[in-house]
Protein backbone atom coordinates (compact mmCIF):
# COMPACT_ATOMS: atom_id res chain seq x y z
CA UNK A 1 0.00 0.00 0.00
CA UNK A 2 1.26 3.11 -0.82
CA UNK A 3 2.12 5.89 1.85
CA UNK A 4 -0.95 7.99 0.21
CA UNK A 5 -2.99 5.42 0.39
CA UNK A 6 -2.39 4.69 4.11
CA UNK A 7 -2.59 8.51 4.87
CA UNK A 8 -6.18 8.19 3.40
CA UNK A 9 -7.21 5.11 4.96
CA UNK A 10 -5.99 6.44 8.34
CA UNK A 11 -7.71 9.67 8.04
CA UNK A 12 -11.06 7.76 7.32
CA UNK A 13 -10.78 5.59 10.77
CA UNK A 14 -10.08 8.61 12.50
CA UNK A 15 -13.30 10.30 10.98
CA UNK A 16 -15.31 7.08 12.01
CA UNK A 17 -13.75 6.94 14.97
CA UNK A 18 -14.42 10.45 15.70
CA UNK A 19 -18.30 9.61 14.31
CA UNK A 20 -18.97 6.61 16.54
CA UNK A 21 -17.02 7.78 19.52
CA UNK A 22 -13.56 7.10 20.62
CA UNK A 23 -14.13 4.19 23.01
CA UNK A 24 -14.13 0.74 23.01
CA UNK A 25 -17.74 0.33 22.01
CA UNK A 26 -17.14 1.97 18.62
CA UNK A 27 -14.70 -0.72 17.89
CA UNK A 28 -17.52 -2.55 15.57
CA UNK A 29 -19.13 -0.04 13.78
CA UNK A 30 -15.74 1.15 13.08
CA UNK A 31 -14.48 -1.97 11.70
CA UNK A 32 -17.56 -2.69 9.62
CA UNK A 33 -17.35 0.51 8.43
CA UNK A 34 -13.49 -0.57 7.02
CA UNK A 35 -14.68 -3.82 5.97
CA UNK A 36 -17.61 -2.30 3.87
CA UNK A 37 -15.28 -0.09 2.19
CA UNK A 38 -12.15 -1.97 1.94
CA UNK A 39 -13.32 -6.00 1.67
CA UNK A 40 -11.29 -6.79 4.21
CA UNK A 41 -9.40 -5.51 7.97
CA UNK A 42 -5.77 -5.48 7.20
CA UNK A 43 -2.75 -5.74 10.29
CA UNK A 44 -2.57 -2.39 9.53
CA UNK A 45 -6.14 -1.51 10.11
CA UNK A 46 -5.94 -2.98 13.17
CA UNK A 47 -2.74 -1.31 14.85
CA UNK A 48 -4.12 1.86 13.65
CA UNK A 49 -7.53 1.11 15.44
CA UNK A 50 -5.72 -0.30 18.58
CA UNK A 51 -3.75 2.66 18.49
CA UNK A 52 -6.91 5.08 18.70
CA UNK A 53 -8.63 3.33 20.87
CA UNK A 54 -6.19 2.17 23.29
CA UNK A 55 -6.57 -1.33 23.21
CA UNK A 56 -4.12 -3.83 22.29
CA UNK A 57 -3.96 -5.51 18.33
CA UNK A 58 -4.72 -8.50 19.59
CA UNK A 59 -7.88 -8.18 21.17
CA UNK A 60 -8.76 -6.32 17.96
CA UNK A 61 -7.67 -9.16 16.41
CA UNK A 62 -9.69 -11.75 18.50
CA UNK A 63 -12.83 -9.57 17.97
CA UNK A 64 -12.81 -9.13 14.02
CA UNK A 65 -12.21 -13.30 14.24
CA UNK A 66 -15.70 -13.77 15.88
CA UNK A 67 -17.98 -11.97 13.93
CA UNK A 68 -18.85 -13.43 10.34
CA UNK A 69 -19.35 -9.82 8.75
CA UNK A 70 -15.58 -9.36 9.40
CA UNK A 71 -12.74 -10.58 8.02
CA UNK A 72 -8.92 -10.49 7.32
CA UNK A 73 -9.37 -12.15 4.03
CA UNK A 74 -10.20 -9.81 0.93
CA UNK A 75 -13.35 -10.47 -0.19
CA UNK A 76 -15.16 -9.13 -3.26
CA UNK A 77 -16.77 -6.59 -4.14
CA UNK A 78 -20.21 -7.79 -4.31
CA UNK A 79 -20.29 -10.52 -1.34
CA UNK A 80 -23.07 -13.24 -2.60
CA UNK A 81 -24.51 -14.83 0.43
CA UNK A 82 -26.94 -17.57 0.23
CA UNK A 83 -29.57 -18.78 2.92
CA UNK A 84 -29.30 -22.40 3.99
CA UNK A 85 -31.87 -22.58 6.95
CA UNK A 86 -34.57 -25.28 6.89
CA UNK A 87 -37.12 -22.91 4.96
CA UNK A 88 -34.79 -22.23 2.13
CA UNK A 89 -33.63 -26.09 1.89
CA UNK A 90 -37.47 -27.17 1.84
CA UNK A 91 -37.89 -24.66 -1.25
CA UNK A 92 -34.78 -26.30 -2.92
CA UNK A 93 -31.84 -23.53 -1.95
CA UNK A 94 -29.28 -26.37 -3.19
CA UNK A 95 -30.12 -25.72 -6.83
CA UNK A 96 -30.07 -22.11 -6.63
CA UNK A 97 -26.28 -22.71 -4.68
CA UNK A 98 -25.13 -25.16 -8.09
CA UNK A 99 -26.19 -22.59 -10.12
CA UNK A 100 -24.04 -19.63 -8.16
CA UNK A 101 -21.22 -21.95 -8.33
CA UNK A 102 -21.62 -22.86 -11.85
CA UNK A 103 -21.96 -19.36 -12.95
CA UNK A 104 -19.41 -17.57 -10.82
CA UNK A 105 -16.70 -20.51 -11.48
CA UNK A 106 -15.92 -20.81 -7.36
CA UNK A 107 -17.12 -22.81 -4.55
CA UNK A 108 -18.90 -21.57 -1.30
CA UNK A 109 -16.23 -19.53 1.07
CA UNK A 110 -14.56 -18.63 -2.17
CA UNK A 111 -13.29 -15.55 -4.77
CA UNK A 112 -13.63 -15.08 -8.07
CA UNK A 113 -10.06 -14.00 -9.54
CA UNK A 114 -11.38 -10.93 -10.49
CA UNK A 115 -12.13 -9.88 -7.42
CA UNK A 116 -15.87 -9.26 -8.06
CA UNK A 117 -17.81 -11.82 -5.89
CA UNK A 118 -17.12 -13.52 -3.05
CA UNK A 119 -19.79 -16.78 -2.31
CA UNK A 120 -21.07 -17.45 0.75
CA UNK A 121 -23.31 -19.50 3.48
CA UNK A 122 -25.40 -17.41 5.28
CA UNK A 123 -27.41 -19.01 8.43
CA UNK A 124 -30.92 -17.18 8.31
CA UNK A 125 -31.46 -14.12 6.44
CA UNK A 126 -35.05 -14.09 7.99
CA UNK A 127 -36.74 -14.52 4.69
CA UNK A 128 -38.51 -18.10 5.68
CA UNK A 129 -41.27 -17.52 4.09
CA UNK A 130 -39.94 -16.08 0.70
CA UNK A 131 -36.94 -18.73 -0.10
CA UNK A 132 -34.56 -19.47 -1.28
CA UNK A 133 -33.19 -16.00 -0.21
CA UNK A 134 -29.98 -14.41 -1.01
CA UNK A 135 -28.43 -11.34 0.28
CA UNK A 136 -25.72 -9.38 -2.01
CA UNK A 137 -24.12 -6.73 -0.07
CA UNK A 138 -26.81 -4.74 1.58
CA UNK A 139 -29.47 -5.78 -1.05
CA UNK A 140 -32.35 -8.63 -0.74
CA UNK A 141 -33.40 -11.17 -2.96
CA UNK A 142 -36.73 -13.81 -2.32
CA UNK A 143 -37.74 -16.48 -4.63
CA UNK A 144 -34.69 -17.35 -6.17
CA UNK A 145 -34.69 -19.33 -8.56
CA UNK A 146 -31.37 -21.08 -10.38
CA UNK A 147 -33.27 -19.25 -13.64
CA UNK A 148 -33.07 -15.43 -11.50
CA UNK A 149 -29.31 -15.83 -10.77
CA UNK A 150 -27.95 -14.97 -13.85
CA UNK A 151 -29.97 -11.56 -14.06
CA UNK A 152 -29.01 -11.17 -10.69
CA UNK A 153 -25.19 -11.50 -11.29
CA UNK A 154 -25.69 -9.29 -14.53
CA UNK A 155 -27.34 -6.54 -12.26
CA UNK A 156 -24.63 -6.50 -10.07
CA UNK A 157 -22.11 -6.44 -12.77
CA UNK A 158 -23.99 -3.54 -13.96
CA UNK A 159 -23.40 -1.35 -11.23
CA UNK A 160 -20.18 -1.08 -11.14
CA UNK A 161 -19.86 -0.59 -7.24
CA UNK A 162 -23.57 1.91 -7.18
CA UNK A 163 -25.27 -1.09 -5.50
CA UNK A 164 -27.89 0.80 -3.36
CA UNK A 165 -29.47 -1.38 -0.14
CA UNK A 166 -33.41 -2.59 -0.91
CA UNK A 167 -36.29 -2.81 1.90
CA UNK A 168 -38.84 -3.74 -0.11
CA UNK A 169 -40.01 -6.94 0.72
CA UNK A 170 -43.04 -8.92 0.54
CA UNK A 171 -44.22 -8.01 4.01
CA UNK A 172 -47.00 -11.62 4.21
CA UNK A 173 -48.61 -10.05 6.77
CA UNK A 174 -51.55 -12.79 7.11
CA UNK A 175 -55.24 -11.29 8.80
CA UNK A 176 -57.09 -14.28 10.00
CA UNK A 177 -60.86 -15.17 8.99
CA UNK A 178 -62.02 -13.48 12.02
CA UNK A 179 -59.32 -10.47 12.64
CA UNK A 180 -56.94 -8.54 11.85
CA UNK A 181 -53.24 -7.76 13.22
CA UNK A 182 -53.57 -5.33 16.20
CA UNK A 183 -50.62 -3.52 15.36
CA UNK A 184 -52.78 -2.17 12.08
CA UNK A 185 -54.99 -0.47 14.24
CA UNK A 186 -53.04 1.16 16.91
CA UNK A 187 -51.88 4.55 16.66
CA UNK A 188 -48.70 3.99 18.94
CA UNK A 189 -48.48 7.88 19.96
CA UNK A 190 -51.71 7.60 21.47
CA UNK A 191 -50.34 5.33 23.99
CA UNK A 192 -47.23 7.12 24.10
CA UNK A 193 -49.17 10.45 24.94
CA UNK A 194 -51.08 8.36 27.68
CA UNK A 195 -47.69 7.17 29.33
CA UNK A 196 -46.46 10.66 29.63
CA UNK A 197 -49.82 12.00 31.75
CA UNK A 198 -48.64 8.65 34.04
CA UNK A 199 -45.93 8.34 36.86
CA UNK A 200 -42.96 5.69 35.81
CA UNK A 201 -44.48 3.37 38.28
CA UNK A 202 -47.91 3.68 37.59
CA UNK A 203 -46.36 2.84 33.77
CA UNK A 204 -44.74 -0.35 35.07
CA UNK A 205 -47.90 -1.43 37.05
CA UNK A 206 -50.14 -1.04 33.96
CA UNK A 207 -47.62 -3.33 32.04
CA UNK A 208 -46.93 -5.65 34.96
CA UNK A 209 -51.48 -5.95 34.95
CA UNK A 210 -51.25 -7.04 31.67
CA UNK A 211 -49.40 -9.83 32.01
CA UNK A 212 -47.10 -9.11 29.41
CA UNK A 213 -44.05 -11.08 29.11
CA UNK A 214 -41.41 -11.17 26.65
CA UNK A 215 -42.19 -11.81 22.73
CA UNK A 216 -38.32 -13.16 22.10
CA UNK A 217 -38.92 -16.47 23.80
CA UNK A 218 -37.65 -16.62 27.46
CA UNK A 219 -40.78 -15.08 28.60
CA UNK A 220 -39.59 -13.10 31.61
CA UNK A 221 -42.04 -10.49 32.65
CA UNK A 222 -41.41 -7.13 30.84
CA UNK A 223 -42.71 -5.20 34.23
CA UNK A 224 -40.35 -6.82 36.67
CA UNK A 225 -37.68 -6.48 34.45
CA UNK A 226 -38.70 -2.52 34.41
CA UNK A 227 -39.42 -2.60 37.92
CA UNK A 228 -35.84 -3.95 39.01
CA UNK A 229 -33.97 -1.64 36.53
CA UNK A 230 -36.21 1.56 37.73
CA UNK A 231 -35.13 0.84 41.68
CA UNK A 232 -31.51 0.99 40.61
CA UNK A 233 -30.19 4.22 41.84
CA UNK A 234 -28.02 5.46 39.23
CA UNK A 235 -27.68 8.12 36.42
CA UNK A 236 -27.27 6.73 33.31
CA UNK A 237 -29.70 3.70 31.96
CA UNK A 238 -30.20 2.27 28.91
CA UNK A 239 -33.15 1.01 27.05
CA UNK A 240 -32.02 -1.70 24.52
CA UNK A 241 -34.33 -3.02 21.52
CA UNK A 242 -33.32 -6.79 20.97
CA UNK A 243 -33.60 -6.67 16.72
CA UNK A 244 -31.13 -9.28 16.51
CA UNK A 245 -33.84 -12.22 15.55
CA UNK A 246 -31.50 -15.06 14.30
CA UNK A 247 -33.81 -17.99 15.03
CA UNK A 248 -34.12 -20.00 12.04
CA UNK A 249 -38.21 -19.32 10.79
CA UNK A 250 -38.20 -16.20 12.88
CA UNK A 251 -39.35 -13.25 10.41
CA UNK A 252 -41.60 -11.31 12.46
CA UNK A 253 -39.64 -8.61 13.85
CA UNK A 254 -38.43 -7.72 10.58
CA UNK A 255 -42.45 -7.04 9.41
CA UNK A 256 -42.68 -4.74 12.73
CA UNK A 257 -39.54 -3.28 11.79
CA UNK A 258 -40.42 -2.15 8.11
CA UNK A 259 -44.39 -1.75 8.82
CA UNK A 260 -44.25 -0.50 12.46
CA UNK A 261 -41.27 1.22 13.52
CA UNK A 262 -42.79 3.73 15.17
CA UNK A 263 -44.29 1.43 17.72
CA UNK A 264 -41.29 -0.22 18.64
CA UNK A 265 -40.06 3.55 19.08
CA UNK A 266 -42.97 4.44 20.95
CA UNK A 267 -42.27 1.42 23.51
CA UNK A 268 -38.87 2.53 24.03
CA UNK A 269 -39.57 5.74 24.92
CA UNK A 270 -42.12 4.44 27.19
CA UNK A 271 -39.72 2.00 28.67
CA UNK A 272 -37.26 4.76 29.10
CA UNK A 273 -39.45 6.87 31.33
CA UNK A 274 -40.26 4.32 33.17
CA UNK A 275 -37.31 3.30 34.52
CA UNK A 276 -35.60 6.86 34.19
CA UNK A 277 -33.29 5.87 31.05
CA UNK A 278 -32.07 8.89 28.84
CA UNK A 279 -30.37 6.68 25.96
CA UNK A 280 -31.86 3.97 24.09
CA UNK A 281 -29.82 1.90 21.74
CA UNK A 282 -31.97 -0.70 18.61
CA UNK A 283 -29.19 -3.70 17.86
CA UNK A 284 -30.25 -4.77 14.39
CA UNK A 285 -28.74 -7.62 12.77
CA UNK A 286 -26.38 -7.23 10.27
CA UNK A 287 -27.94 -8.91 8.01
CA UNK A 288 -30.96 -6.31 8.08
CA UNK A 289 -28.97 -3.89 6.97
CA UNK A 290 -31.03 -3.09 3.98
CA UNK A 291 -33.61 -1.39 6.99
CA UNK A 292 -31.38 0.60 8.58
CA UNK A 293 -31.68 4.01 6.27
CA UNK A 294 -36.17 4.02 7.26
CA UNK A 295 -35.08 3.36 10.85
CA UNK A 296 -32.88 6.26 10.86
CA UNK A 297 -35.19 8.36 8.81
CA UNK A 298 -38.15 7.95 11.54
CA UNK A 299 -35.61 8.67 14.47
CA UNK A 300 -34.89 12.07 12.01
CA UNK A 301 -38.53 12.48 11.96
CA UNK A 302 -39.21 11.86 15.95
CA UNK A 303 -36.53 14.43 16.83
CA UNK A 304 -38.59 16.84 14.70
CA UNK A 305 -41.39 15.84 16.69
CA UNK A 306 -40.32 16.52 19.88
CA UNK A 307 -40.82 13.18 20.58
CA UNK A 308 -36.87 12.35 21.36
CA UNK A 309 -33.97 14.74 22.25
CA UNK A 310 -34.33 17.21 25.42
CA UNK A 311 -37.76 17.29 27.12
CA UNK A 312 -39.36 14.42 25.45
CA UNK A 313 -43.16 15.15 24.96
CA UNK A 314 -42.93 18.63 26.52
CA UNK A 315 -41.79 17.09 29.94
CA UNK A 316 -39.15 18.96 31.54
CA UNK A 317 -36.38 17.09 31.78
CA UNK A 318 -37.49 14.14 30.01
CA UNK A 319 -34.22 13.69 28.17
CA UNK A 320 -34.39 10.13 25.71
CA UNK A 321 -32.43 9.82 22.42
CA UNK A 322 -32.31 6.12 20.15
CA UNK A 323 -29.74 5.31 18.32
CA UNK A 324 -29.13 2.41 15.99
CA UNK A 325 -26.03 0.02 16.20
CA UNK A 326 -25.71 -3.09 13.87
CA UNK A 327 -24.61 -6.63 14.90
CA UNK A 328 -22.24 -8.28 12.23
CA UNK A 329 -23.59 -11.56 11.97
CA UNK A 330 -23.17 -13.64 14.85
CA UNK A 331 -26.64 -15.27 16.33
CA UNK A 332 -25.97 -15.97 20.02
CA UNK A 333 -25.96 -12.07 20.09
CA UNK A 334 -29.16 -12.46 20.74
CA UNK A 335 -28.79 -13.98 24.44
CA UNK A 336 -28.70 -10.44 25.86
CA UNK A 337 -25.63 -10.39 28.02
CA UNK A 338 -24.27 -11.51 24.40
CA UNK A 339 -25.52 -8.76 22.63
CA UNK A 340 -24.20 -6.17 25.43
CA UNK A 341 -20.73 -7.53 25.26
CA UNK A 342 -20.99 -6.66 21.32
CA UNK A 343 -22.06 -3.46 21.97
CA UNK A 344 -19.11 -3.03 23.93
CA UNK A 345 -16.82 -4.30 21.49
CA UNK A 346 -16.24 -7.56 22.71
CA UNK A 347 -16.46 -10.75 21.23
CA UNK A 348 -20.36 -11.54 21.57
CA UNK A 349 -19.58 -14.35 24.30
CA UNK A 350 -22.38 -14.56 26.62
CA UNK A 351 -21.59 -13.69 30.03
CA UNK A 352 -21.91 -15.20 33.91
CA UNK A 353 -25.01 -14.18 35.87
CA UNK A 354 -25.45 -12.58 38.38
CA UNK A 355 -24.80 -9.77 37.88
CA UNK A 356 -27.86 -9.24 35.29
CA UNK A 357 -28.26 -6.54 33.28
CA UNK A 358 -30.86 -4.63 35.20
CA UNK A 359 -28.31 -4.22 37.70
CA UNK A 360 -25.20 -4.44 35.65
CA UNK A 361 -25.71 -3.80 32.19
CA UNK A 362 -24.46 -2.18 28.70
CA UNK A 363 -21.01 -0.16 29.58
CA UNK A 364 -21.53 -1.37 33.71
CA UNK A 365 -25.07 0.32 34.04
CA UNK A 366 -28.88 -0.93 34.52
CA UNK A 367 -29.80 -1.69 31.28
CA UNK A 368 -32.93 -3.50 30.12
CA UNK A 369 -32.48 -5.83 27.22
CA UNK A 370 -36.64 -6.29 25.52
CA UNK A 371 -37.51 -7.87 21.81
CA UNK A 372 -39.04 -5.69 18.94
CA UNK A 373 -42.19 -7.28 19.67
CA UNK A 374 -42.25 -6.76 23.01
CA UNK A 375 -41.85 -3.01 23.09
CA UNK A 376 -43.97 -2.81 20.31
CA UNK A 377 -46.93 -3.95 22.59
CA UNK A 378 -46.68 -1.36 25.12
CA UNK A 379 -47.91 1.18 23.13
CA UNK A 380 -50.94 -0.97 22.42
CA UNK A 381 -51.61 -2.16 26.09
CA UNK A 382 -51.68 1.73 27.07
CA UNK A 383 -54.36 2.01 24.03
CA UNK A 384 -56.48 -0.65 24.84
CA UNK A 385 -56.22 -1.15 28.31
CA UNK A 386 -54.13 -4.23 30.75
CA UNK A 387 -57.47 -5.91 31.14
CA UNK A 388 -58.01 -5.92 27.18
CA UNK A 389 -54.35 -7.80 27.61
CA UNK A 390 -54.63 -10.16 29.87
CA UNK A 391 -58.33 -11.64 28.48
CA UNK A 392 -56.72 -12.81 26.07
CA UNK A 393 -54.48 -16.26 26.15
CA UNK A 394 -54.39 -17.92 29.17
CA UNK A 395 -53.66 -17.41 32.90
CA UNK A 396 -49.63 -17.53 32.83
CA UNK A 397 -49.19 -16.45 28.94
CA UNK A 398 -51.43 -13.84 28.56
CA UNK A 399 -52.24 -11.58 25.04
CA UNK A 400 -51.58 -11.41 21.61
CA UNK A 401 -48.35 -12.85 19.68
CA UNK A 402 -47.05 -12.92 16.16
CA UNK A 403 -45.85 -15.59 14.95
CA UNK A 404 -43.94 -16.23 11.65
CA UNK A 405 -45.12 -19.20 9.61
CA UNK A 406 -43.17 -21.13 7.13
CA UNK A 407 -42.63 -24.61 5.54
CA UNK A 408 -45.18 -26.76 4.19
CA UNK A 409 -48.41 -24.78 4.37
CA UNK A 410 -50.60 -22.90 2.08
CA UNK A 411 -50.44 -19.44 3.58
CA UNK A 412 -46.62 -18.61 4.88
CA UNK A 413 -46.09 -14.76 6.50
CA UNK A 414 -46.68 -13.09 9.84
CA UNK A 415 -50.03 -14.07 11.99
CA UNK A 416 -51.22 -13.05 14.97
CA UNK A 417 -53.00 -15.34 17.45
CA UNK A 418 -53.61 -15.51 20.81
CA UNK A 419 -50.47 -17.34 23.14
CA UNK A 420 -52.20 -20.61 24.49
CA UNK A 421 -53.87 -21.61 20.51
CA UNK A 422 -53.20 -25.41 19.91
CA UNK A 423 -50.90 -26.27 16.89
CA UNK A 424 -53.68 -28.12 15.47
CA UNK A 425 -55.65 -24.47 15.49
CA UNK A 426 -52.48 -22.77 14.24
CA UNK A 427 -52.55 -25.07 11.43
CA UNK A 428 -55.93 -25.01 10.17
CA UNK A 429 -55.14 -21.10 9.82
CA UNK A 430 -52.19 -21.66 7.64
CA UNK A 431 -53.65 -24.56 5.79
CA UNK A 432 -51.22 -26.91 6.42
CA UNK A 433 -53.38 -29.90 8.00
CA UNK A 434 -52.11 -32.61 6.62
CA UNK A 435 -48.45 -31.64 8.54
CA UNK A 436 -46.33 -34.65 9.94
CA UNK A 437 -44.38 -32.34 12.09
CA UNK A 438 -43.99 -28.72 13.53
CA UNK A 439 -41.02 -27.66 14.43
CA UNK A 440 -42.08 -24.77 17.46
CA UNK A 441 -39.62 -22.19 18.32
CA UNK A 442 -36.58 -22.58 15.57
CA UNK A 443 -33.47 -24.22 15.59
CA UNK A 444 -33.39 -24.10 19.59
CA UNK A 445 -37.17 -25.02 19.42
CA UNK A 446 -39.14 -28.86 19.56
CA UNK A 447 -40.54 -30.71 16.85
CA UNK A 448 -43.55 -31.26 17.97
CA UNK A 449 -45.48 -34.64 15.83
CA UNK A 450 -49.15 -34.81 14.75
CA UNK A 451 -50.06 -36.76 17.66
CA UNK A 452 -49.50 -34.17 19.72
CA UNK A 453 -50.65 -31.90 17.79
CA UNK A 454 -53.74 -30.38 20.77
CA UNK A 455 -50.41 -29.21 22.67
CA UNK A 456 -50.48 -25.52 23.45
CA UNK A 457 -48.12 -22.61 22.44
CA UNK A 458 -47.65 -20.89 25.61
CA UNK A 459 -44.93 -20.40 27.91
CA UNK A 460 -46.27 -23.52 30.31
CA UNK A 461 -46.72 -26.22 27.32
CA UNK A 462 -44.42 -25.43 24.13
CA UNK A 463 -42.63 -21.87 23.87
CA UNK A 464 -41.66 -20.08 21.12
CA UNK A 465 -39.94 -17.02 20.08
CA UNK A 466 -42.45 -16.85 16.85
CA UNK A 467 -41.15 -19.20 14.89
CA UNK A 468 -43.13 -22.09 12.91
CA UNK A 469 -41.80 -24.43 10.87
CA UNK A 470 -44.26 -26.85 9.18
CA UNK A 471 -43.33 -30.09 7.89
CA UNK A 472 -45.44 -32.26 5.55
CA UNK A 473 -45.88 -35.81 5.36
CA UNK A 474 -42.55 -36.18 2.93
CA UNK A 475 -40.10 -34.52 4.98
CA UNK A 476 -37.12 -36.38 5.96
CA UNK A 477 -36.75 -35.45 9.83
CA UNK A 478 -33.14 -36.70 9.97
CA UNK A 479 -32.81 -34.19 7.07
CA UNK A 480 -34.38 -31.75 9.46
CA UNK A 481 -32.16 -32.48 12.30
CA UNK A 482 -28.87 -32.46 10.13
CA UNK A 483 -29.47 -28.46 8.99
CA UNK A 484 -30.13 -27.31 12.74
CA UNK A 485 -26.90 -28.84 14.50
CA UNK A 486 -25.05 -27.70 11.04
CA UNK A 487 -26.65 -24.38 12.16
CA UNK A 488 -25.24 -25.00 15.84
CA UNK A 489 -21.70 -25.64 14.77
CA UNK A 490 -22.05 -22.30 12.60
CA UNK A 491 -22.70 -20.52 15.44
CA UNK A 492 -22.05 -21.68 18.76
CA UNK A 493 -18.89 -19.14 20.01
CA UNK A 494 -17.06 -21.62 21.17
CA UNK A 495 -16.57 -20.64 24.68
CA UNK A 496 -17.59 -23.87 26.27
CA UNK A 497 -16.98 -27.44 25.68
CA UNK A 498 -20.05 -29.13 25.85
CA UNK A 499 -21.27 -26.87 22.87
CA UNK A 500 -18.46 -26.58 21.03
CA UNK A 501 -17.75 -30.20 20.80
CA UNK A 502 -21.19 -31.55 21.89
CA UNK A 503 -22.65 -29.79 18.67
CA UNK A 504 -19.27 -31.38 16.53
CA UNK A 505 -20.04 -35.21 17.65
CA UNK A 506 -24.35 -34.58 17.66
CA UNK A 507 -23.54 -33.33 13.92
CA UNK A 508 -21.13 -36.42 13.21
CA UNK A 509 -23.65 -38.63 14.47
CA UNK A 510 -26.25 -37.30 12.26
CA UNK A 511 -23.72 -38.52 9.45
CA UNK A 512 -23.44 -41.79 10.65
CA UNK A 513 -26.90 -42.39 10.74
CA UNK A 514 -27.11 -40.73 7.21
CA UNK A 515 -24.79 -43.27 6.17
CA UNK A 516 -25.96 -46.34 8.25
CA UNK A 517 -23.21 -46.55 10.55
CA UNK A 518 -24.55 -45.23 13.41
CA UNK A 519 -25.26 -48.56 16.08
CA UNK A 520 -28.02 -48.59 18.22
CA UNK A 521 -25.31 -48.40 21.28
CA UNK A 522 -23.88 -45.23 19.87
CA UNK A 523 -27.00 -44.04 19.18
CA UNK A 524 -27.62 -43.94 23.30
CA UNK A 525 -24.63 -42.22 23.66
CA UNK A 526 -25.72 -39.51 21.61
CA UNK A 527 -28.54 -39.26 23.34
CA UNK A 528 -27.15 -38.95 26.52
CA UNK A 529 -24.68 -36.66 25.21
CA UNK A 530 -27.78 -34.50 24.32
CA UNK A 531 -28.83 -34.38 27.72
CA UNK A 532 -25.93 -33.23 29.14
CA UNK A 533 -25.81 -30.54 27.14
CA UNK A 534 -28.62 -29.83 28.13
CA UNK A 535 -27.58 -28.90 31.60
CA UNK A 536 -23.47 -28.34 31.08
CA UNK A 537 -23.77 -25.77 28.71
CA UNK A 538 -23.09 -22.17 29.83
CA UNK A 539 -25.86 -19.93 27.66
CA UNK A 540 -28.94 -20.81 26.33
CA UNK A 541 -27.83 -21.39 22.92
CA UNK A 542 -25.91 -24.41 23.79
CA UNK A 543 -28.39 -26.29 26.10
CA UNK A 544 -31.76 -25.64 23.39
CA UNK A 545 -29.06 -26.98 20.54
CA UNK A 546 -29.75 -30.32 21.24
CA UNK A 547 -33.68 -30.10 21.87
CA UNK A 548 -34.28 -30.62 17.89
CA UNK A 549 -32.48 -33.51 17.81
CA UNK A 550 -33.45 -35.29 20.92
CA UNK A 551 -37.03 -34.83 19.91
CA UNK A 552 -36.91 -35.82 16.37
CA UNK A 553 -34.91 -39.43 18.07
CA UNK A 554 -37.87 -39.49 20.30
CA UNK A 555 -41.16 -38.71 18.35
CA UNK A 556 -39.61 -40.06 14.56
CA UNK A 557 -38.70 -43.37 16.10
CA UNK A 558 -39.64 -45.09 12.61
CA UNK A 559 -37.69 -43.37 10.23
CA UNK A 560 -34.97 -43.09 13.05
CA UNK A 561 -34.40 -46.83 13.82
CA UNK A 562 -34.57 -47.63 10.13
CA UNK A 563 -30.67 -45.97 9.75
CA UNK A 564 -29.25 -47.63 13.12
CA UNK A 565 -26.89 -50.39 12.19
CA UNK A 566 -27.40 -53.71 13.01
CA UNK A 567 -23.99 -54.60 12.64
CA UNK A 568 -22.61 -52.87 15.86
FE1 LIG B 1 -20.85 -20.12 23.67
FE2 LIG B 1 -22.23 -22.37 23.28
FE3 LIG B 1 -21.04 -21.97 25.60
FE4 LIG B 1 -23.19 -20.46 24.89
S1 LIG B 1 -23.16 -22.65 25.32
S2 LIG B 1 -21.29 -19.76 25.86
S3 LIG B 1 -22.84 -20.31 22.66
S4 LIG B 1 -20.02 -22.20 23.59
Amino acid sequence: MLVSEREQLRDNIEAWVAQYGANRSSLIPVMSEVQQKYGHISEYVMQVVADILDIHPVEVDSVVSFYSFLGHKSKGRFIVRLCRTISCEMQEKDRVARQLENDLGIRFGETTPDGHFTLEWASCLGMCDQGPALLVNERIYTHVTPEKVHDILEECRGTFGVYRPNAQTMMNIQDTDTSEMTFTGVDGRDGLDKAMKMKPEGIVDAIGESGLKGRGGAGFPTSLKWKLAAEMDDEQKYVVCNADEGEPGTFKDRVILTDFPDLMFDGMTIASRAIGANKGIVYLRGEYMYLRASLEEKLVKRRQDGLLGSNVSGINGFDFDIEIRMGAGAYVCGEETALIESLEGQRGEPRNRPPFPVNTGFMGHPTIVNNVETFAWVPCILVKGSSWFKKIGTEKSTGLKLFSVSGDCEKQGVFEFPLGISIHDLLKEVGGEDAKAVQVGGAAGYCIPAGQFDRAISFEDVATGGSIIVFGPERDMLAVAKNFMEFFLDESCGQCTPCREGNLRLFEGIEMLEEGRCSMKYLKDLRQLGESMQVACKCGLGQASPCAFLSIIDNFNDEIMGRVSAAC
